[in-house]
């Protein structure tokens, strides 16, 4: 299952250059984690902590490739569905050589192959 949710960059994202100020793509995962857990499990995160549970996040790692300026529709990026048998991971790259979870060689299958 993959979970999609588009965020508009707003003024209130970006430094003086009209550029996502980083820290806030930290706050737009918590918000598409919180939509996720609404929109799917059913439950909103003031149900689960009234309820004494929670998700907790206990380690983050991100990759910056690009700028992403005021105006900007972030989307879900492309990935395809090939399952690592080393890992289980079932979205990568498309043009992924190795698993990003484990390491695993890929052989992902394209057009030209
Ligand atoms: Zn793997």
């Amino acid at each position: 299952m993959i979970y999609h949710r588009p965020i508009q960059i707003e003024f209130n994202h970006c430094d003086p250059a009209g550029i996502v100020f980083f820290p806030r793509f930290y706050e737009m995962v918590s918000s598409v984690c919180e939509n996720f857990h609404r929109d799917v499990g059913g439950l909103s995160y003031a149900q689960m902590m009234a309820a004494q549970q929670g998700v907790p996040t206990v380690r983050v790692e991100t990759d910056f490739h690009a700028p992403v300026r005021l105006g900007q529709t972030l989307l879900r990026p492309h990935k395809v569905r090939f399952p690592c048998d080393q890992c289980g991971l079932q979205v990568h790259d498309p043009d992924a050589v190795h698993c990003k979870a484990c390491g695993n060689l890929l052989c992902i299958p394209d057009e030209g192959r």
